[in-house]
């Protein structure tokens, strides 16, 4: 067989295991009426609210039926209160898309408030020392993760990486009567270059250029520490553990597998999509077998399931 033909991809990609079930696509909803094309990260836009079931119809018809939504309201204010709002572009998102394709459809909801509040930081921030406010930070978690159940999440990700995030919200949960809703917890966010394109679309351009989200994310030299943040996550009841960035953790995931029973979700973050893009724009790389090669290494290490901006190319690739 020809090692450049779509028959050995295929082939390829059915050795190491990657199906379409596997595939989790991030989607931006804005609040603007613009379809927003995103300059770092080609082939991915910010979809208007009003354009999201064609959108979401397109994704379904190529097999994609688990999404991890992002919200980009108008407004933002000092501690991001529109992320709780029921009104809120997340919100109104989730019961547009619950409604109208129920169960067909699983939704995952990014919990965190840093696309609503002034700062751009994933908590409230004690201005007079620059400090993220960890207790009161939880507060807001919570009133997100619950307005996101009422709306018709399946399953909430709280990715602030604020310490005692999944206990808190779990037990806020099971008293509103929402035991059934699991929790994903950005468990292992790696202090990484590999966000800048996704902060470039939605921080820096608000003048955001000095963010440093450092010294609540973990430093990916630390693997100890890496490995207790996940290990925390599990003995708070977290469902299932989320590492990334990808290329940088394959370690991390392989040790995560040893000993943990939940499911081992992996973004492949947009600065990792933005270097396929870029590498295969210019023929250095074929798009395809990279992505086949960079999964296939993600399900040998033992991740599960994946993030990543590319799905809708790899679904189309794979077909039925
Ligand atoms: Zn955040």
């Amino acid at each position: 067989m020809n090692k450049n033909s779509k028959e050995y991809y295929l082939e390829l990609a059915r050795h190491c295991g990657i199906c379409k079930n596997d595939l989790i696509y991030p989607i931006f909803i804005t609040e603007s009426n613009q379809h927003k094309s995103l300059v770092s990260m080609p082939g991915i836009a910010k979809i208007p609210y009003h354009k999201i079931i064609d959108h979401v119809d397109n994704l379904m018809k190529k097999d994609l039926r688990t999404l991890i939504l992002f919200g980009d309201p108008k407004k933002r204010d000092e501690k991001g209160s529109l992320s709780f709002s029921h009104n809120g572009i997340i919100q109104k998102t989730l019961k547009l898309l619950k409604t109208t394709f129920g169960d067909k459809l699983s939704l995952i909801s990014d919990v965190c408030i840093c696309q609503y509040n002034k700062s751009g930081h994933c908590g409230i921030l004690d201005t007079k020392n620059n400090q993220i406010k960890n207790d009161e930070t939880l507060e807001y978690l919570c009133k997100i993760a619950l307005s996101h159940s009422e709306a018709g999440a399946d399953i909430v990700a709280p990715s602030s990486m604020m310490d005692g995030q999944v206990k808190i919200i779990r037990e806020k949960l099971n008293n509103e009567g929402y035991k059934k809703i699991k929790i994903l917890s950005f468990s292992a966010k790696l202090s990484s270059s590999l966000y800048k394109p996704f902060r470039m679309e939605t921080f820096l351009r608000k003048n955001l250029k000095n963010l440093d989200k450092s010294s609540y994310q973990v430093s990916y030299c630390n693997r100890k520490e890496i490995i207790r943040e996940i290990d925390s996550d599990i003995r708070e009841g977290v469902d299932m553990v989320m590492i990334k960035p990808s290329i940088t953790s394959l370690d991390l995931i392989y040790q995560t597998s040893k000993t943990c029973k939940l499911p081992i979700v992996v973004q492949i973050v947009s600065g990792e999509y933005s270097m396929i893009k870029a590498a295969s724009s210019i023929g250095a790389i074929d798009e395809i077998y990279y992505l086949i090669n960079l999964i296939g290494a993600i399900k040998r290490a033992g991740g599960n399931k994946i993030i990543s901006y590319s799905s809708l190319d790899l679904s189309r690739f794979i077909g039925r």
